[in-house]
């Protein structure tokens, strides 16, 4: 059965998930505002030594058919982000080894690699690049890591396609991600499936609640937005842990850190996105 096609680009007025920034990043509410905003032009370039360059033939089945090689693209992909100013290594491996085009629709592959957000069907965007790498290094930032590099247990809200989850779970001992929509929740499933990751939970539910059985979690990412954090993610953070979620009124949302600290909670107010709209039940 061929699969549905969706527009090339995202008709204008649709939400586009992490939109750029376009306003400076201004702390609120922080004791000590934490140098948070990693500013592109004092960061250095990665060496992109490690990223070999790959050879024609020895391209894997699954990486062909995008009219491009994706190995090639995906690095160009990632060297643009830390050119951009992220500068967690791990994330921008983690961001190298995940297929992004596996978790669009076919006809969309040869935009997998841009920083745009995409249409995943039911209304909702896959988040641009820059914005997951944004949002997992600023999750990272001051988390407690094991010996491997990898937080503890982190809450995703808003599974989508699976994408961000994918990547979570490189880096996270336990990912549960949580996801309101049974049609991306059954896409998602199918989009990690070729991972084998042991370490990846998928639920579905309303995330506006959190998910109790993982709690207490380390780290809690949302990619959709609502008027205010839900009380239930606070109480299923732990202390130490860190809130990442974008939180305001349709056009007026802004990246919001929060960390729970033995003192209580400290808040940060970061740039402006916009995400898709945090929906409470599932559907
Ligand atoms: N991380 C996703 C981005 C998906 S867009 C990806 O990588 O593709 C945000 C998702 O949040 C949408 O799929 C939307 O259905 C979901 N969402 C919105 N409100 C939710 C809620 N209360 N609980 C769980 N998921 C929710």
């Amino acid at each position: 059965m061929s699969r549905p096609s969706f527009p090339a680009k995202l008709p204008s007025g649709m939400p586009q998930t992490g939109a750029k920034p376009s306003v400076a990043a201004k702390a609120t509410h922080a004791v000590t505002p934490k140098k948070i905003a990693a500013r592109a032009d004092s960061m250095p370039a990665i060496s992109l030594k490690s990223v070999k360059k790959p050879i024609k033939n020895q391209i894997p089945a699954s990486q062909q058919g995008m009219g491009m090689d994706s190995a090639a693209v995906r690095a160009r992909m990632v060297k643009l982000l830390a050119e951009g100013g992220i500068t967690d290594q791990a994330v921008l491996s983690a961001m190298n080894t995940i297929e992004r085009h596996r978790f669009v629709d076919t006809a969309l592959a040869p935009q997998a690699y841009e920083d745009t957000s995409l249409p995943i069907g039911l209304s909702q965007t896959i988040s641009k690049p820059n914005v997951v790498a944004r949002m997992i290094a600023l999750l990272r930032e001051g988390a407690a890591l094991d010996s491997q590099g990898r937080m503890g247990r982190v809450l995703e809200i808003g599974s989508g396609c699976g994408y961000q989850a994918a990547i979570l779970s490189l880096l996270c001992k336990e990912v549960y991600s949580i996801e309101r929509l049974r049609g991306l929740y059954d896409k998602a499933l199918v989009n990690i499936r070729h991972l084998k990751a042991a370490n990846l939970h998928l639920l579905l539910g309303d995330g506006m609640l959190g998910a109790p059985g993982g709690a207490p979690y380390s780290g809690i990412i949302a990619a959709a937005g609502g008027e205010a954090i839900p009380q239930a993610w606070v109480d299923q953070l732990a202390v130490g842990g860190r809130i990442v979620a974008p939180t305001g009124n349709g056009a007026a949302q802004s990246l919001i850190v929060i960390d729970k600290t033995a003192r209580g909670l400290k808040q940060t107010v970061l740039e402006s996105v916009l995400f898709v709209p945090l929906k409470s039940g599932v559907a």
